[in-house]
């Protein structure tokens, strides 16, 4: 075991502040990686924050991991030392079930071990996130990462990009589908990245009159301002496929009421409150109201290739890691362009 430096929580109500971690040496096919930046995911508040109820202290967040492999276990065959490196929300799963035999291993049945906050079947403690030095994980849930882009863009694309990605490749979205992307944040901004690059149609609904520009910037073909009423009417019963980001408790019926027939909300946020939706605005238009959860590790290899395939990285605000607590401020107050990524030089 080697003591580590790192950030995290001690209590749903104390800052994000240091703390040291023990994480394991080296195992044959573990990949020990020397983190390089860390996105600030909004699920990374919201388990601090135990918005879920859920967290165990201290809580150490982050999963959205790029680095350099500082060293590897001796059977290990992906990576060498110097390769770049990247974890996302993943670390570990039961690899028996069907979900993981077809590389679904976020619905793993027998229990995925998420990257922070998870039961951790080598230590027997909890895992630990990337807001820390360095992190060892099994080869089978590091992923390659291109050194054509910008390395510090890439770190979102490990949650940010995949859910976004997955939802919408599952949903076949192309040429032809008429998207909406629900909420400019991290997740959003990849979304409309994303499902532009896929041929789509994609209007940006946001409930901040200053994002239209950049909505625009980011390759959204319309922007509509949600509390502008006309706005609004001139899309109900327009989209084939709404991808929800949106990280505060809101109303699903009035975006349901913004899909055709068939059309499909996909739900990747997660606000606490329950979603309330009458039968009937289903029924009428045979409309689908959907959740995804990240991505397989297979499927996020497929979206950080596509990436570096079309030059897709995010756009990111570069932060020394003594003013996270006043990044997550911004962050709830929907003021961040569009993902805070921590410099882990300055840790
Ligand atoms: P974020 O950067 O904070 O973006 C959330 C966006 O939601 C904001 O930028 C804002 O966009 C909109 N919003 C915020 N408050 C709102 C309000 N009161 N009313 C309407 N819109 C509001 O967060 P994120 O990191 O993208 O994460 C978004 C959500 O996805 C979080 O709940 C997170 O936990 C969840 N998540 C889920 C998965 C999954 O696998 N399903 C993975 C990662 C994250 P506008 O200003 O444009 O309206
Ligand atoms: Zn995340
Ligand atoms: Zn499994």
């Amino acid at each position: 075991m080697a003591a580590t430096k790192a950030y995290g929580a001690q209590s749903a109500t104390s800052p994000i502040a240091p703390l040291t971690i023990e994480r394991r040496n080296p195992k044959p096919h573990d990949v020990q990686i020397e983190i390089l930046y860390c996105g600030i995911c909004h699920s990374d508040l919201h388990t601090a924050r135990n918005e879920w109820h859920g967290t165990i202290y201290p809580v150490v967040p982050g999963h959205e991991i790029v680095g350099r492999v500082m060293a590897v276990g001796n059977h290990v065959k992906k990576f060498k030392v110097g390769d770049l490196a990247g974890v996302g929300c993943l670390v570990d799963s039961c690899r028996e079930c069907d979900n993981c035999k077809e590389g679904l291993e976020q619905y793993c049945t027998g229990g995925a071990t998420f990257t922070y906050n998870s039961a951790d079947k080598e230590s027997g403690g909890l895992t630990y996130g990337g807001y820390s030095k360095s992190i060892v994980t099994h080869e089978d849930f590091v992923l390659r990462v291109s050194d054509k882009l910008l390395l510090a863009g890439v770190a979102p694309l490990l949650c940010a990009g995949i859910t976004t990605y997955s939802p919408l490749r599952h949903w076949k979205v192309g040429k032809g589908t008429r998207v909406g992307v629900l909420g400019l944040g991290g997740l959003g901004h990849m979304g409309v990245k994303l499902a532009v690059a896929m041929g789509a149609e994609v209007t940006m609904l946001s409930h901040s009159p200053s994002k239209e520009q950049d909505a625009k910037r980011l390759g959204a073909h319309k922007f509509i301002l949600t509390s502008n009423e006309e706005q609004v009417k001139s899309v109900h019963h327009y989209f084939d496929f709404i991808l929800d980001t949106v990280s505060a408790n809101h109303d699903y019926n009035f975006y349901l009421g913004l899909l055709r027939t068939n059309g499909v909300m996909v739900c990747v946020g997660v606000p606490d409150a329950p979603a309330q939706v009458p039968a009937g605005h289903l029924i009428f238009g045979r409309k689908s109201i959907a959740g995804s959860l990240i991505g397989g590790i297979p499927e996020t290899q497929e979206m950080l290739d596509f990436c570096a395939e079309h030059n897709i990285v995010s756009d990111i605000e570069l932060i020394n890691i003594k003013d996270i607590n006043e990044a997550y401020e911004r962050m709830l107050k929907g003021d961040v362009r569009y993902r805070f990524v921590i410099d882990m030089a300055t840790l």
